[in-house]
């Protein structure tokens, strides 16, 4: 066990990009990403704030640079700012370049501040629609003026902000122009993505699926989309809009592949690590974590793991496959 060496996995990628669930509940239920009613787990289950620290700052140790809290919804998980606070040590040191989260913005206005306070530079709003009353049948429970409010206290506090939208065929795939004019109009990039099969949910999938390729060929009517070479670290591909300046992600999981370049791997509330979101294969943190108060153990636990890492994904959504790629939810790994 070498804790001062980097994480490379039998592909030659280097794993530097670390998203953990901090929680898997949630205060909304979005039709693609849960059934209406969810079994959560219990709280003794899940890794304690100062277990969550040590699993990330042993990452940190090996090399990762990038850290996002996601979930289920990160700022539901009671006392997450004492974890953000005590993770924002890495990035005064520098061994963190990038601390960050990914949030359904109903509790943002509340924390906004306190979030650019403690280092957080950049987050990711996900919000799959402007309208209210459509809003509300996709998140089931949220309320869009709250999250409107979230992402207004969070530009005022100086953070950067990317919206994602989940393209849904049919429910919003007509209103991307208008996301796309608003977010750019506020200077805020727009990452659409495409729904992915995880998890058991009420309704059917193949109903909800756009791949993202007809809706880019859609848009082309309207816009003029010019490819760029900006990345954020993450899958998306962006293009610039000629038409209002601003950036737009694709993130197309489902037509094109790209887990040829994939540096990430995603920690559960639990301590289970996932080493590729689309794959089963996991691996128990929380057992080499609990069994020693040194590091030793979960070092090479870790390495173990990332000695596992798979080539890649491969979802597939139509009628014979209409069943999830994976049991476990995107609220569980973590979006
Ligand atoms: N609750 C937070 C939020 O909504 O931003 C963080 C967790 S959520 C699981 C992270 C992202 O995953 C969201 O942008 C959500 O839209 C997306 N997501 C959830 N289920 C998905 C699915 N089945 N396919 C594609 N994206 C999904
Ligand atoms: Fe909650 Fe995010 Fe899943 Fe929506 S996408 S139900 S906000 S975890």
């Amino acid at each position: 066990m070498r804790p001062d060496s980097s994480l490379i996995d039998p592909f030659g990628r280097h794993v530097t990009y670390l998203r953990v669930s901090v929680t898997d509940r949630c205060d909304f239920r979005c039709v693609y990403c849960m059934a209406e009613d969810m079994t959560f787990l219990p709280k003794q289950e899940l890794l304690s704030l100062e277990e969550l620290d040590r699993v990330c700052s042993a990452f940190v140790a090996r090399g990762v640079r990038k850290i996002r809290l996601t979930g289920g919804e990160p700022l539901v998980r009671k006392g997450i700012m004492s974890l953000v606070e005590s993770l924002g040590r890495h990035l005064k040191t520098g061994a963190l370049e990038e601390l960050t989260l990914t949030t359904n913005g109903s509790q943002l206005a509340r924390h906004a501040a306190r979030l650019a306070e403690l280092g957080v530079r950049r987050i990711n709003v996900s919000m799959d629609s402007l309208d209210e009353t459509r809003f509300r049948q996709i998140t089931r429970w949220g309320e869009l003026s709250k999250v409107l409010e979230g992402i207004r206290a969070a530009r005022s506090a100086g953070l950067s902000l990317k919206i994602n939208a989940v393209a849904l065929k049919g429910v919003n795939d007509a209103e991307i122009p208008e996301m796309i004019r608003w977010a750019h109009g506020q200077g805020m990039d727009l990452t659409l993505i495409e729904t992915m099969p995880l998890g058991d949910i009420d309704g059917d999938r193949t109903d909800q699926y756009l791949p993202l390729s007809v809706l880019r060929a859609s848009l082309m009517d309207r816009f003029t989309l010019e490819d760029i070479p900006y990345k954020t670290g993450g899958p998306a591909r962006y293009v610039r809009v000629k038409e209002t300046g601003g950036r737009l992600g694709f993130i197309t999981p489902m037509t094109h592949n790209f887990c040829e370049s994939c540096n990430r791997v995603r920690l559960t509330c639990t301590g289970t690590l996932f080493m590729c979101l689309g794959q089963d294969d996991a691996a128990d943190l929380r057992t080499p974590l609990r069994a020693s108060e040194a590091d030793g153990l979960l070092h090479a636990a870790i390495d173990e793991a990332i000695s596992r890492k798979p080539k890649g994904h491969d979802f597939v959504i139509d009628r014979r496959h209409n069943k999830p790629a994976v049991a476990r939810h995107m609220s569980v790994t973590g979006g």
